[in-house]
């Protein structure tokens, strides 16, 4: 391969190309310090002023005030499972889960491991995860509604956030944090692996609710307390630098280049809605998605048979569209069209598709 190819993997996913090259352009000599950014203190004023820099980005580009504190953690989103629950429910406290897929099934798990009193008060596993369940009952005293905002394996994405009757949403936003603007006040905790919307594999994304924050529990080992990192400001240990650092520099890209939250929520609809608009007018090409629920994030779809689709995986890749195969636990295909993916590039695709569906209907 000796350019560069159209990235639509699900994680880790596409960078933004500035980004990338600006990495490139400064990574032997950061800003005349004369050294790496990978071989610089986590405790200099140079590293001080980059994670301070990305946790000033963050909020503006999220609209998070005072009362949020912003945590850079490791572990990915799968620690934030066990972390969750251990830190925020308490003896027989009730939190409520709503089971939408895959990641939602994990964090499920890990809260039940622990023994805590979980509520499944919802699922769309009867369909196989194809919608995003409605009219919910919550209990009244739980001490918070935990859902996975997008749901980067099955296609599917909560359009609305529900109405909770006050208890706090934890959600898991790694395949669509910063995707679109939302009401940030109808939430207690919002967590996201940086390898799909934010940056590179490694750091975790945790904003948790100060009042909640004073909430978490003192009798756990330091390493697994919100509170340790919170009062260090992330730095108790060495935190994941060079991840932290690429997060900040993608969240520069999102507030001057592309101009910020609104604006590229604008541009992601427009990407779905040209590849939404191919798959409905085909009778080749299925989406799984059902059309109320559909991700902006993960367009999911499946051909006539599996063999088409696995050409259509092979072909497309000989045409420089690479990463289109559906999660193996699901098969078909999937298209992961995240922040750094323009709409040019997913113009490129749904031209490749209807280009192969006239070739082999
Ligand atoms: C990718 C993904 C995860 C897993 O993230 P890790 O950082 O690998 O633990 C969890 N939840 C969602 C919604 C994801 O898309």
């Amino acid at each position: 391969m000796s350019k560069r190819v159209i990235n639509f993997n699900p994680g880790p996913a596409a960078l933004p190309l500035p980004v990338l090259e600006e990495i490139q352009e400064e990574l032997l000599n950061y800003k005349g310090c004369g050294m790496s950014v990978l071989e610089i203190s986590h405790r200099s004023d140079t590293f001080t002023s980059i994670i301070e820099d990305a946790e000033k980005r963050l909020r503006r580009l999220m609209g998070l005030n005072d009362d949020y504190t912003v945590l850079f953690l490791q572990g990915g989103a799968s620690f934030q499972f066990a972390m969750i629950p251990m830190n925020l429910m308490h003896g027989d406290q009730v939190a409520d889960y709503i089971n939408t897929g895959t990641w939602s099934t994990k964090a499920i798990k890990e809260a039940q491991i622990q023994g805590k009193n979980v509520n499944v008060v919802a699922s769309s596993e009867d369909k196989n995860f194809s919608y995003i369940p409605k009219d919910i009952n919550f209990t009244r005293d739980a001490v918070y509604v935990h859902i996975t905002s997008n749901n980067t394996i099955k296609g599917t994405q909560w359009a609305e956030f529900p109405d909770t009757g006050g208890v706090p949403i934890v959600s898991d936003m790694s395949s669509d944090i910063l995707s679109r603007k939302i009401p940030v006040e109808k939430f207690g905790l919002i967590y996201a692996g940086a390898q799909k919307n934010l940056g590179p594999a490694g750091v975790t994304v945790v904003i948790i609710r100060k009042d909640l924050l004073e909430l978490c529990a003192d009798d756990l080992p330091t390493m697994l307390k919100y509170k340790t990192f919170a009062e260090k400001k992330s730095l108790f240990n060495t935190p994941p630098c060079f991840a932290i650092y690429v997060v900040q520099l993608v969240l520069k890209w999102l507030e001057e280049t592309v101009g910020g939250v609104e604006k590229v929520e604008e541009i992601n609809r427009q990407k779905a809605k040209i590849l939404y608009d191919l798959i409905d007018s085909s009778d080749f090409y299925r989406g799984t998605a059902e059309p109320d629920s559909r991700s902006m994030m993960n367009v999911t779809f499946r051909l006539p048979t599996p063999e088409l689709e696995a050409q259509f995986i092979e072909e497309a890749a000989a045409n420089g569209l690479a990463g289109l195969k559906g999660h193996r636990s699901v098969g078909g295909c999937r298209a992961s069209i995240y922040n750094a993916t323009s709409l040019s590039a997913v113009q490129t695709l749904v031209d490749f598709m209807d280009s192969f569906a006239k070739k082999h209907r």
